[in-house]
């Protein structure tokens, strides 16, 4: 069983990915995942309210619900990269402009939708199965769609119409689960300090081959039973505060804090 994340990861730093699946990686709570998930869990409440009764939770209940989840949940944060005044902040700019400006459009039929669905065989008889969990399916053709909380605009948009490992696996997954039809769009909703950024993809038949093509890799990789896999350190995650494996990797070398 493939998750969806670490496939991600896979694509970052195969040797970050291996850590993680074999536990040694130190799974570390940020302010910033922190201010996410609680804007995630507004979102979903206003969402679930609008499928079962008929209409959205109001904006001010909305935004309780975000704020609710981050009193309940602040105190687990390992790592702070914000003050709590300012992520408390955050957490309210980015649930109200969310639900002004991208909830009134919304038709879903399923939030934060789990998955797991059959990807391929492998030479050895070994399937392979992809799992995750969908942030809001809506109804065809409007867009599935991912919330992202990121510090700052998302930049290389064009990367992501090249090449999401995300939109590539939920695609599949939705087109599994339910047959709209292909291509699938999926939207990544950035919401950012008060703003909003959206960008949608379109993706079919060869972005779901190259995804089990990447599967597969991945499931032979994982078979060859290797101590170590290749380490890329060419990008911003790694990092002592970006790679949970990164005391068991770079950091023997290179300290724990070094940038
Ligand atoms: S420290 Fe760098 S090279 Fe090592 S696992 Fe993490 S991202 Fe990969």
């Amino acid at each position: 069983m493939l998750r969806q994340s670490w496939l991600g990861q896979l694509a970052m730093c195969p040797e970050r990915a291996r850590q993680d699946m074999v536990g040694l990686s130190e799974r570390t709570e940020t302010s910033n995942t922190m201010i996410g998930t609680a804007v995630h869990y507004g979102i979903e409440q206003c969402l679930n309210e609008m499928m079962m009764a008929g209409e959205p939770l109001n904006e001010l209940d909305s935004v309780n619900s975000s704020m609710g989840y981050w009193d309940e949940h602040s105190h687990e944060i390992d790592n702070w990269n914000h003050t709590r005044e300012n992520a408390e902040q955050i957490i309210e700019a980015n649930t109200r402009v969310w639900w002004n400006e991208v909830m009134p459009d919304m038709r879903p039929i399923a939030v934060e939708e789990q998955f797991e669905v059959p990807l391929t065989t492998l030479e050895s008889g070994t399937e392979v199965w992809l799992t995750g969990t969908i942030d809001c399916v809506q109804e065809f053709p409007y867009a599935i769609t991912d919330w992202k909380n990121p510090g700052g605009k998302p930049r290389d948009e064009w990367l992501m119409k090249r090449w999401s490992v995300q939109a590539a696996a939920y695609t599949y997954a939705v087109n599994e689960l339910y047959k709209f039809g292909e291509p699938l769009p999926f939207e990544f909703v950035h919401l950012v300090k008060g703003k909003v950024h959206r960008t949608t993809v379109n993706f079919g038949p060869a972005e779901w081959e190259s995804l089990v093509a990447l599967a597969r890799s991945a499931g032979t990789l994982i078979e060859a039973n290797l101590s170590t896999w290749p380490l890329n350190m060419a990008g911003w995650w790694c990092s002592p505060k970006w790679c949970g494996a990164w005391k068991t990797c770079r950091g023997q070398y290179a300290g724990q804090d070094p940038f």
